[in-house]
């Protein structure tokens, strides 16, 4: 038995926290436990287990959650290296690779303590205390909260604290009788705030304490159960009381209330002591189906079957191998991914399927089932945090050998894990943009290598880092470079926004071209989709007298005019503010709404083609998976003629009658100081145009821009991805950019201009005064985007031909900021980062 052990938290700190265990405890490595930590209760994961004395006190853990490891020690293994690259806290990285959160539940309960009770007496006998500075108001919430504890101390079976497990039974009630009670409790019995306990607590007249403790997380479901079919029933009753009969008794509650019956009915029932409703565990709501035997209707073509063949191969030799899949768009990859997948779970292995934010429709799910039966887990960012634990307990049991998912599925805790399989890898949604800052595609690479799996990145237009691992022989390259049943990928035209402008002498949103080929398409009853990638009606409001913009309360950037919900929106942090009628400036009357999103050019296209049905995809009209599915539905079946969107109508969608593709605004990011910005355009332009032309029909692609010369538009009009990649290349080896450089962004942020200038300006010191050998540091600078959610930015871009010392210069910056006071929360540390904005 060990003495103590280390416990990794869920806190800013790069260090695991010493516990001491109890003797009737046995904690596991790789288990969480519940262990006090400053004032708080908090879980944690069990890093080691020793008995090296700590050199202050160590205190005890409060209660083992696992009997066994939650995290094996490959998952601990992939932790600390997720930890070390990407330096983040390791126990902020266990959190995000578990998602058990349903099963602790937060809890804060106060007792009333003698100076508080003392309080309450000498007002009573002296009246209110004539040296407070309070005032009235908060004098008489503070009483109200000591009456009601002083009330309930003498109750006689107080509601306490609910739902404390058995292993918390040592914060009952204690001896003098004064009860614990849980903060949502004493609130709303006297309505005071968080502010006024908080004041009371200081004061010494209450005790706060943390009760958090597990919950059993088990998803239950109400349901009606028969309890006798004797006695008179009119004919609605008669209904429901049947419908339970013929199913054995019990019934799902849901099932009830959808019947075309009264809601009282089934309360008359209850009432009488005929049904009772009890509830009971939901059990996993998927089909019992089998996988099915011909997942598809057609037979792979000879590239598909090649590229099968290397996959499979390369699973069968059980050691580490990458694959880069680059099959242009429509050339049938998801075809190859689940048949590759098929043959793991035919050698009884397991895979994972990661895939981009927006591509887990409920028709992909459908799909998915149709082929892997209950041995598929589909992990959506829509599920609730107890189906989420439910799913992964389910993973655990080796209930499902399958996963499908988004970024987080990446840590899905599969046994003998044979094959992950990275779709559409050059997404930027596999980047997360909080601590822990991990790319699943990186995490999914080294996770196939700790476990000697393949990994597959597949997309049509990879990142240029894949690519280039790729020409270096770190993945092995596999092709599909035509499109399914010799369909051609479609002829694209450039439209040179100046010269229309020009020409017709008019800022034009829509070419003369587009709107004859739009006009052509409609009247041959073909489908468009149009792409303008900005939301909003108009992006920019400026006044004509004093040439200012309206900016956003909380940050540097302008808001956008959003006409049908009439308020100005901040699409960084949210923040409304009404459409104004003047200069919030100088009162000027001359305000301008400028520029053109998604909702105006919806309204732009209704009236230049009334007859036709059009429909919007964009983060205003798509709230949850369901909307964006509808509305793909409705494309798909013909029930629109054109479709306009941002650049959620570009990604993956297969929709066989679009033949003609506009891209309206798609290279503002060329105007960008961003250096991803060419490649993140051309892969725009890529996965837009590859929407057209996938049905019989041959697609167009009609686009406009402002900037025709600009390689990045040229290579994806000509579709030549070699040739982009190589001239990208170039350049971002002349740069020192990714993949030539590691590069990581540190960013330094306050609320307080003062701090967030004092604190870069000291690493910026240090930076200057000691050696990095190797690592360029750039900055401080104020970061493009200056403010944004209150805080002021500053930072520096560190770029190293050598990860190790990038990596060491960042650790011993972060040792640096830590000595001199800064907050860690303050300086986040970005590597690999996306954005340097
Ligand atoms: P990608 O993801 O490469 O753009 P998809 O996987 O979406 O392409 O496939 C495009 C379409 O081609 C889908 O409708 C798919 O069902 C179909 N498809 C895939 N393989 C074949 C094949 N061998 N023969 C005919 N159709 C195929
Ligand atoms: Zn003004
Ligand atoms: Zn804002």
């Amino acid at each position: 038995m060990s003495e103590f052990c280390d416990v990794a938290l869920a806190v800013p700190l790069d260090m695991a926290f010493t516990y001491r265990v109890p003797a009737e405890a046995a904690p596991v490595v790789g288990g969480r436990v519940l262990v006090p930590f400053r004032q708080q209760r908090m879980t944690g994961i069990v890093v080691e287990l020793h008995d090296r004395k700590p050199s202050v006190t160590a205190k005890k853990i409060i209660s083992v959650l696992d009997p066994a490891p939650v995290l094996d020690e490959k998952l601990l293994r992939l932790g600390r290296w997720i930890a070390d690259y990407y330096l983040a806290p390791i126990g902020e990285v266990f959190r995000t690779m578990l998602p058990l959160t349903a099963e602790f539940k937060r809890s804060i309960g106060y007792r009333l303590k003698d100076a508080g009770q003392m309080t309450l007496h000498q007002a009573g006998t002296s009246g209110s205390s004539a040296r407070s500075r309070r005032t009235p108001e908060e004098q008489a919430a503070e009483f109200r909260v000591l009456d009601y504890l002083v009330a309930r101390s003498f109750e006689e079976d107080g509601l306490g604290v609910p739902h404390v497990s058995p292993l918390l039974r040592d914060v009952g009630t204690p001896p003098d009788g004064r009860e614990l009670i849980r903060e949502e409790t004493l609130r709303s019995a006297t309505r005071v705030t968080r502010a006024v306990l908080a004041g009371m607590v200081r004061k010494k007249w209450l005790a706060r304490e943390d009760v958090s403790a597990p919950q059993d997380a088990t998803r239950t479901v109400k349901i009606a159960a028969l309890k006798t079919a004797e006695g008179k029933l009119n004919d609605n009753q008669r209904v429901l009381i049947d419908t339970l009969t013929g199913s054995g008794g019990r019934v799902p509650l849901e099932t009830l209330q959808s019947l075309e019956v009264p809601r009282s009915t089934l309360g008359t029932l209850v009432r009488r002591g005929m049904v009772e409703i009890v509830e009971a565990p939901a059990d996993f709501s998927v089909s019992r189906s089998k996988p099915r035997s011909a997942p598809f209707e057609f037979e792979l073509n000879a590239a598909q079957k090649s590229a099968l063949g290397r996959m499979c191969e390369s699973v069968a030799a059980r050691k580490f191998s990458g694959l880069l899949l680059h099959g242009i768009t429509g050339s049938g990859k998801t075809a190859v991914y689940l048949a590759a997948m098929r043959g793991v779970l035919e050698g009884g292995r397991s895979a994972i399927l990661l895939v981009p934010e927006i591509g887990l429709t409920p028709a992909v799910a459908a799909d998915l089932h149709q082929i892997f039966g209950d041995e598929v887990a589909i992990l959506h960012s829509a599920l609730s945090d107890k189906e989420r634990a439910e799913q992964w307990h389910r993973i655990k049991r080796g209930g499902a050998r399958m996963v499908v998912g988004t970024r987080s599925a990446v840590f899905a805790p599969v046994a003998d894990l044979a094959l992950i399989i990275v779709d559409e890898e050059h997404d930027s949604s596999y980047k997360q943009e909080e601590t822990p800052r991990y790319h699943a595609r990186d995490i999914a690479v080294v996770r196939a290598k700790m476990s000697n799996a393949v990994v597959v990145l597949g997309s049509a237009t990879p990142s240029l880092e894949s690519y280039y691992n790729a020409k270096k022989n770190k993945y092995t390259l596999v092709e599909l470079p035509d499109r399914v049943e010799q369909r051609p990928l479609p002829e694209v035209e450039i439209i040179d926004m100046r010269l229309e402008f020009q020409e017709t002498g008019h800022e034009q949103v829509i070419s003369r071209k587009l709107a004859a080929e739009i006009q052509d398409r409609i009247e041959k009853k073909e489908q468009v989709m149009v792409l303008l990638n900005r939301r909003g009606y108009s992006p920019v409001v400026l006044c004509r007298t004093c040439g200012k913009k309206l900016e956003c309360r909380d940050c540097a950037i302008a808001l956008t005019h959003h006409k049908r919900e009439h308020k100005m929106v901040c699409h960084y942090c949210g923040y409304l503010a009404p459409v104004p009628k003047a200069c919030v400036h100088c009162g000027s009357e001359y305000v301008y709404f400028l520029g053109t999103g998604s909702e105006k050019l919806e309204e732009l296209l209704h009236g230049m083609f009334p007859q036709a049905r059009i429909a919007r995809l964009d983060r205003d009209t798509v709230r949850g998976h369901e909307d964006f599915e509808r509305t793909l539905n409705a494309l798909n079946e013909g029930e629109l003629d054109l479709l306009v969107g941002t650049q959620m109508i570009a990604k993956g969608h297969d929709i066989h009658g679009v033949t003609l593709v506009g891209v309206v605004g798609a290279d503002v990011a060329l105007g960008l100081p961003d250096f991803r910005a060419a490649e993140r355009t051309f892969q725009l332009l890529t996965q837009v145009a590859g929407r057209a032309g996938r049905g019989q029909t041959p697609g167009k692609v009609v686009l406009q821009t402002l900037f025709q010369d600009h390689y990045a538009v040229q290579y994806a009009a000509r579709h030549d991805f070699i040739g982009f990649y190589e001239k990208e290349l170039q350049f971002r080896s002349w740069m020192h950019y990714p993949p030539y450089s590691a590069l990581a962004n540190v960013l330094v942020r306050s609320d307080k201009l003062d701090d967030a200038l004092q604190w870069s300006g000291i690493l910026g010191k240090w930076f200057d005064s000691t050696r990095h050998e190797g690592v360029r540091v750039l900055g401080p600078a104020a970061a493009p985007i200056m403010r944004l959610k209150r805080d002021y930015r500053y930072h520096f871009v560190l770029k190293s031909p050598s990860r190790e010392k990038l990596n060491a210069t960042l650790r011993a910056m972060l040792a640096y900021a830590a000595q001199q006071k800064i907050p860690r929360t303050q300086v986040i540390v970005d590597v690999d980062a996306l954005w340097l904005m």
